[in-house]
């Protein structure tokens, strides 16, 4: 954006400095890590409905292959260019470390605003971008694999699987090619609302850190917590669904054209089918209208999420932010302006690059499946409700007591594909949230989550590339 001094790529660089002035590694390992290895910049033709042929432009970013393959997301926004790309797709190598991950980053872009095509129009170009990709070998369940992003979901990963598997006929794993796929094309449950859960997991895990919670003035737990939105798109509303149903109050939701407010609360599900009928956020009813979508991110709250763009809070509107907690759902929303702004005002912004890690955690699983071509919970399922049946039949003999019809469905039920998805995700945010905290802890001097969650992500990525012998 104009106002920012330097580009998004540089200010990802920034914060690695940053924290890597924290670790003990040598200067060429660090460089080595912060370099994007493999950049793919495109341009071609399609043919649009009304005949006129328009030059498309487009990328994939391939930041790291320490680990294999290269995984991110692909989006379609008119803001898309190489600077961008090359940062997220860092983001994505450094997020995947921190909760353990074993993929490298990696993120493509298309330079277009999907709501100016057909739908016939975006499939055309995702196909010939998913094409274009295949003749560079950069995709493939081994190489590179893709995934929703802003401006994309299920509809355009199905294009990119078929795209794949049509050209590369018997190839076995083939449907690992792409993540976040219709169930039906190879897909998960459990996927689409996963960066949204694995949000609320981690800031859950914030808000149960009673020292935390002591500093920045507010009381365990999420219930009754007041949570503005910045983002009505997949992420934002999966998020603020897992709030509200946990018994916090979404007092504020912001999109593209404009921001509601309702200190009661708002239900994402109501708001999302008054913009589908009115192409509006605004005018919902028992909601005040926002005069500009900039004005929630500086509503008085407890957690603020910004779910859509990056660099959305920066050195102009950080001093007015009054939220005592960030919760980035976005990649890149706070530029590092705010986030000095934020450890001088003691306001604790939680990073993106681990808590939005939910959707390529869940990716994960849905590569595994595909390489393993058989569904979460079909061997176990029901070994483990007769197993369940049995201990319950000899507690219940032995005792002499019968338990509750309700307790008797939940102890029965064996593991479906989405409780596996959900407690897998569960068991990842927390783990990463404590090494972080811990990290941060352990040094007094780290000035923010961020960094000690660079550290983190720096240490582990350093670690893999000495075990491979790269760096002895
Ligand atoms: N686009 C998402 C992200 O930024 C998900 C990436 C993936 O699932 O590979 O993390």
């Amino acid at each position: 954006m104009s106002h920012q001094p330097y580009s998004f790529f540089q200010s990802v660089e920034r914060s690695f400095d940053k924290a890597a002035n924290f670790t003990k590694w040598d200067k060429g390992i660090l460089e080595q890590i912060k370099a994007c290895n493999s950049i793919y910049s495109m341009r071609f033709p399609v043919k649009l409905d009304d005949g006129s042929i328009e030059v498309i432009e487009a990328y994939r970013v391939q930041h790291s292959q320490h680990k294999s393959p290269c995984k991110g997301g692909i989006r379609f926004s008119d803001e898309v260019n190489q600077d961008e790309v090359m940062a997220l797709a860092s983001l994505m190598t450094y997020k995947c470390a921190i909760v353990n991950v074993p993929f490298g980053g990696g993120k493509g872009g298309i330079k277009i605003n999907p709501r100016n095509y057909s739908v016939y129009e975006l499939e055309k170009i995702t196909r010939r971008y998913t094409s274009e990709l295949v003749k560079k070998n950069f995709i493939g369940p081994g190489i590179d694999v893709p995934a929703p992003d802003y401006g994309t979901g299920e509809r355009e990963m199905a294009w990119i699987v078929d795209t794949y598997t049509s050209l590369k006929p018997g190839e076995i794993d083939a449907a690992g090619c792409v993540t976040g796929k219709p169930i039906t094309q190879g897909g998960v449950r459990g996927r689409k609302e996963a960066t949204g859960l694995g949000v609320f997991f981690g800031i859950r895990e914030v808000c149960n850190m009673t020292d935390i919670m002591e500093r920045q003035g507010l009381k365990p737990g999420i219930e009754g917590k007041t949570i503005v939105v910045q983002g009505l798109g997949n992420v934002g509303y999966h998020t603020a669904k897992f709030f509200r149903e946990a018994g916090a109050k979404v007092v504020a939701l912001a999109e593209y054209e404009g921001a509601i407010f309702n200190a009661e609360g708002l239900n994402e599900e109501e708001v999302f089918q008054h913009r589908k009928a009115t192409g509006s956020i605004l005018n919902f009813p028992g909601a005040t209208n926002l005069e500009k979508n900039t004005d929630a991110l500086e509503l008085d709250c407890d957690i603020l999420i910004p779910a859509a763009l990056e660099n959305v809070i920066n050195k102009d509107n950080a001093p007015r932010v009054k939220a005592k907690i960030i919760g980035e759902a976005a990649n890149g929303p706070c530029t590092p302006e705010a986030d000095e702004e934020f450890a001088r005002r003691n306001i604790l912004c939680v990073p993106d690059m681990y808590l939005n890690a939910g959707g390529v955690t869940v990716s994960y699983f849905e590569w595994l499946k595909n390489l393993s071509h058989v569904r979460y919970g079909r061997m176990e399922k029901r070994f483990t409700e007769n197993m369940n049946s049995h201990i319950l039949g000899q507690i219940e003999e032995l005792s002499g007591k019968e338990v509750s019809d309700k307790e008797r469905k939940f102890i029965m039920h064996g593991p479906e594909e989405q409780d596996l998805v959900h407690s897998g995700l569960e068991e990842t945010m927390i783990t990463a949230t404590r090494e972080i905290m811990e990290i941060w802890k352990a040094d007094p001097s780290i000035p923010d989550m961020r960094t000690a969650a660079y550290i983190s992500a720096i240490n582990k990525v350093a670690t893999s590339y000495a075990e491979l012998g790269i760096f002895p």
